[in-house]
């Protein structure tokens, strides 16, 4: 097969106009061609008047060997490589030790289904409850249910992007095409087959929630066990700090697992589970995250702006946005985990704190677009004193919010146009706030640094320049936004395993290795293949 790249045709083409395209580029005539698969398809709307479509296909000639020669020199002509994922190991059949998966976020279950499917029998551990209950909890914290700490947006089966966007796309290094593996088993749960084509993927919250149970029947079909509603407290190490090694696991209601090899895949939002490693020794180091607002507009004006008269096109659906500011101050403002047609959401997991995030529907109908509008911070410069001191200051700004809600887990908000000229709102202006239990309208300066509000307030007009209307005075902001990535490092070696504890495996987004949904997927593969080599070596010794 061959891969065409960047193939470009315009957003109305007819159904021949693929093929046609292929037998300009390669000029050859239709008796040469046999078949074509489309592998990628995406859009250029920077003109929105002209926007065009840009795919990637497959294509199958009858001699490849002479095209191939005849396009040497062009780089969007090429072999189509061979994505198609390869076990590394098959566990043996008297298994001795079973690994341990905690957590069943995208990276765990991607740890434990890739071990699964080599016959390893994992055993998963995850606090919160399977996704159904889970699903109860979460949204009766947002009809004023009390918050339930284990079981809420971060814990739970399907972790913390279980009630998301579902975007599926990310700027990892993904050499070994681990990132198809991800989208295939998600297609073969019940995703959209588009996800393995379109370029920027995603697939909503309530399909999320079916597609985690499937991948959980499978994990148990192939002889995995899953305990929900099982944290673990305390590792059991032997040896000294600068060489631990892992013997088990202290879990709650005072059980004890004994094992040594363990995937921590436990996200950021584990904050006891962090402390409780710290405390124990392992290596962890403080690293940089973001923090500012969700922001709300009309997902119509977003859609006019990016794409013209042809806003509403079903090939485009609604439209999304990137955006990046560098202030006068030194900081970066940038737009994050935008969700458009969506909702913010209550992402709280600890009482006493507000946090938002976003989620969306596959349709992205609802009438908002919203993103984080966060501000770069480091430890260097913002919270230098201890490896944890990150995870304080995001208790610190998520309790400032939840005061200036009103304790009673309402989210603070406050228009944009009062934001920028340090106004406290007093009434809500066209945009209605999405999120639930609802907003307390205020000044949110109180809520962060300085530093971040001057940030904000300077990075917001500079958005409208880009697009028309982002600092609309009838905008929403909403606060605060904290849990962009781990404020945290547990650092691993090139064996995947902590550098202090051998048999541990720090994973994920909580570990520092992912950032979304794929990419935590792609690190659980990784992960799981880094544990299923070593116990083969070890096998071998013996
Ligand atoms: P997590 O998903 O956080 O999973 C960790 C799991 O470990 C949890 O289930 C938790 O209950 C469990 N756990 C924690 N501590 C313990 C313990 N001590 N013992 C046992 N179990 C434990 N990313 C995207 O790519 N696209 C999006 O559209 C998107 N939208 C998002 C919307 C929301 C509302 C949120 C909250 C996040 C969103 N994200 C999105 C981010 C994405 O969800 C995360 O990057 C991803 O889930 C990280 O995966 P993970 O497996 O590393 O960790």
């Amino acid at each position: 097969m061959l891969r065409l790249t960047d193939i470009k045709l315009p957003l109305d083409h007819d159904e021949q106009a693929l093929e046609l395209a292929i037998l300009t580029k390669l000029n050859i005539d239709k008796s040469q061609l046999i078949s074509f698969d489309l592998f990628k398809r995406g859009y250029d709307a920077r003109n929105n008047k002209n926007i065009q479509l840009i795919y990637t296909l497959d294509v199958e000639v009858k001699d490849q060997t002479a095209l191939l020669q005849q396009f040497e020199r062009d780089p969007r002509v090429r072999v189509t490589p061979d994505m198609r994922y390869k076990f590394v190991a098959q566990a043996p059949t008297e298994l001795k030790h079973r690994p341990v998966v905690v957590g069943l976020g995208p990276c765990g279950l991607f740890a434990a289904l890739i071990l699964a499917q080599m016959g390893f029998k994992p055993i998963v551990l995850e606090r919160g409850k399977a996704v159904r209950e889970r699903t109860k909890d979460t949204f009766g914290f947002w009809r004023k249910q009390p918050l339930n700490p284990e079981s809420n947006v971060q814990f739970g089966e399907g972790g913390a992007g279980t009630f998301s966007d579902g975007k599926l796309y990310s700027q990892v290094k993904d050499r070994k095409h681990y990132g198809r593996k991800v989208l295939h088993e998600f297609v073969a749960a019940g995703a959209p087959e588009e996800i393995m084509y379109v370029s920027k993927p995603h697939i909503g919250t309530f399909k999320l929630v079916n597609m985690v149970e499937k991948m959980r029947e499978q994990i148990i079909a192939l002889g995995g066990e899953i305990r929900f509603s099982t944290r673990v407290e305390k590792l059991d190490l032997e040896g000294d700090q600068s060489n631990y090694k892992i013997k088990g696991l202290h879990l709650s209601g005072d059980e004890y697992l004994s094992c040594k090899q363990v995937i921590l895949a436990v996200g950021h939002s584990a904050r006891d589970t962090f402390a409780s490693l710290y405390q124990q020794g392992v290596y962890i180091e403080a690293k940089p995250f973001s923090v500012g607002f969700r922001i709300e507009h009309e997902q119509s004006m977003i859609d006019q702006c990016r794409f013209g008269d042809n806003a509403g096109n079903p090939i485009l659906g609604a439209a999304d946005y990137k955006l990046v500011h560098h202030c006068k101050n030194g900081r970066t403002v940038y737009s994050f985990c935008m969700c458009p047609g969506g909702t913010v959401v209550a992402a709280a997991s600890e009482p006493g704190r507000v946090v938002t995030n976003g989620m969306s529907q596959y349709s992205r109908h609802e009438r908002n677009a919203n993103s984080a509008i966060v501000v770069g911070i480091t430890p260097e410069q913002d919270y230098p004193d201890h490896p944890l001191a990150g995870i304080e200051l995001q208790r610190q700004l998520e309790e400032l919010a939840f005061s200036a809600g009103g304790e009673n887990y309402h989210a603070p908000a406050q228009l944009i146009g009062d934001f920028l000229v340090g106004k406290p709102s007093a009434q809500l202006g066209d945009v209605s706030p999405s999120y639930t239990p609802g907003v307390t309208l205020t000044d949110l300066s109180k809520v962060v640094p300085d530093y971040v509000t001057q940030a904000i307030r300077e990075a917001i007009p500079a958005f409208d320049r880009q697009i028309n209307g982002f600092a609309k005075a009838d905008g929403l902001l909403t606060g605060v936004e904290t849990r962009t990535s781990s404020p945290i490092c547990i650092k691993r070696d090139e064996n995947y395993q902590s550098i202090n504890v051998q048999g541990l495996y720090p994973a994920g987004e909580g570990a520092g290795y992912a950032g979304g949904i794929w990419s935590a997927g792609i690190d659980g593969i990784r992960v799981a293949e880094a544990v299923a080599l070593a116990s083969q070596s070890q096998i071998n010794e013996t």
